[in-house]
């Protein structure tokens, strides 16, 4: 059985290592000429963690990871502590998976290395996919023709298998945009920072936490912006984010001073769908599901679209691929589709004005961690990979 994938990105590589190990010849067809880094964190909640354990990659991500013992939200003017919410060892023992950060780059080699490296094809363009009753296929950019028994279509927000198989629904603004830098540990020693935070304020958020081992610290910080392109290697204009985060808690005026290159991101997302199949092709993370990431679950759901559907196509003959592709579907829609509403209910908690709602919104998130320890965005990280059962 031979599948190809499109798109090596975080989806797409975890989907190649799923379905070599349900058995599968995998191609990954990725447009970019070679892997390039892009200088970001990325947090893996238990779910994500719990399918890298399935797949043998666990101890190589957790190598390269931090673990921070609780998140901290904290007002956005004084730094008051709004809340904790518990992660580390808790974490671990209530959804046994570790809560992870880390360079994007070191995920990205820990998964580019669990493929084989001939079966990569950097540079090129899927265009095009078309499929009959045995076998889907892909043109490519140079008029290249590649058949195999499914396509899977993990290429991002921009998906333009997604446009093929449904029409020309675009990528949505989501109203929001980021600042993202990388500051060296030594330049924020001073601040006294909490590993992991997340500061509250009137329509804009800021979150930091520790990668590549604590060397940098991650920040990013959320505003609202009429445009904004969604690319990791935008710059922002010199000083703007401090203009924007005027009149901040000084230790988050200082990372955002003090941060050297600040990329600015576009935060884009696609409407859900009724269906990610179509036959033989399916499609798998952003371009089924993108969503704005307040709840970090973006990557964590794509990595858990790859183990079901590297488990519901295991052992199916080449005629039962589109029934396998259905089943893949509907074990993951629902849940996608909710951390979807639920990541915009995230930011608009996040961004409410001073005053009494932001007073009682900071009230119920203090009872539900002293009632609770987890955040409520927990609940996503239980939700079972593979047919109700975690994936370990
Ligand atoms: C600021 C920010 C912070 C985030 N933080 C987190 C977090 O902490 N935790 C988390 O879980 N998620 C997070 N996310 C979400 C996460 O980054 C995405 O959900 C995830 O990267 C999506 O992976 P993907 O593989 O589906 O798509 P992508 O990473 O976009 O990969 C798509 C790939 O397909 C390729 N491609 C596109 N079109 C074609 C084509 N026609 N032919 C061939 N190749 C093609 C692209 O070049 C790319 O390599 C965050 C997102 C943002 C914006």
């Amino acid at each position: 059985m031979r599948a190809i994938v499109v798109g090596a990105g975080i989806g797409g590589l975890t989907a190649a290592v799923s379905l070599r190990r349900a058995g599968y010849e995998v191609t990954l067809v990725e447009q970019a000429p070679r892997f390039t880094e892009t200088g970001a964190g990325i947090q893996l909640a238990p779910n994500a963690t719990r399918v890298l354990r399935a797949l043998g990659l666990l101890d190589a991500v957790a190598d390269r990871s931090t673990r921070p013992p609780y998140m901290s939200f904290r007002t956005w003017s004084d730094g008051t502590e709004i809340c904790r919410y518990a992660l580390g060892r808790a974490a671990e023992d209530a959804f046994g998976a570790p809560y992870l950060q880390l360079h994007r780059a070191d995920l990205h080699r820990v998964l580019t290395a669990a493929v084989p490296p001939g079966s990569v094809r950097l540079g090129t363009e899927v265009v095009g996919v078309d499929q009959d009753d045995r076998s889907a296929r892909v043109t490519t950019a140079g008029g290249e023709h590649l058949r195999a028994d499914l396509v899977v279509a993990a290429d991002g927000v921009r998906s333009t298998v997604r446009r093929r198989l449904f029409g020309a629904d675009e990528a949505v603004y989501s109203g929001s945009a980021a600042y993202r830098a990388l500051l060296p540990a030594a330049e924020v020693a001073d601040l006294d920072l909490p590993a992991y935070a997340g500061w509250l304020g009137p329509g804009r958020h800021v979150v930091h936490y520790w990668v590549s081992r604590g060397a940098l610290l991650n920040v990013v910080a959320v505003f609202r912006a009429p445009a904004a392109r969604e690319s990791w290697t935008a710059r922002a204009e010199p000083g703007e984010q401090l203009r924007e985060f005027d009149g901040w808690d000084p230790r988050v005026l200082a990372l955002l001073e003090r941060a050297g290159r600040v990329w600015r991101y576009g935060i884009h997302t696609r409407v859900p769908l009724a269906r990610w199949n179509v036959g033989r092709v399916t499609l798998l993370g952003d371009s089924a599901h993108a969503m704005v990431p307040f709840q970090a679950q973006g990557a964590a759901q794509a990595i858990v679209d790859a183990a079901v559907l590297g488990d519901a196509l295991a052992g199916a003959a080449p005629a039962e691929v589109p029934e396998a592709l259905d089943r893949y579907v509907r074990r993951r829609r629902a849940t996608a589709t909710s951390v979807q509403a639920g990541s915009v209910r995230a930011g608009e908690d996040y961004h409410l004005p001073d005053g009494p709602e932001a007073r009682a919104r900071d009230a119920r998130m203090a009872a539900y961690a002293a009632a609770h320890g987890f955040s409520p965005q927990a609940s996503a990280w239980g939700a079972d990979a593979v047919d109700g059962q975690p994936a370990s």
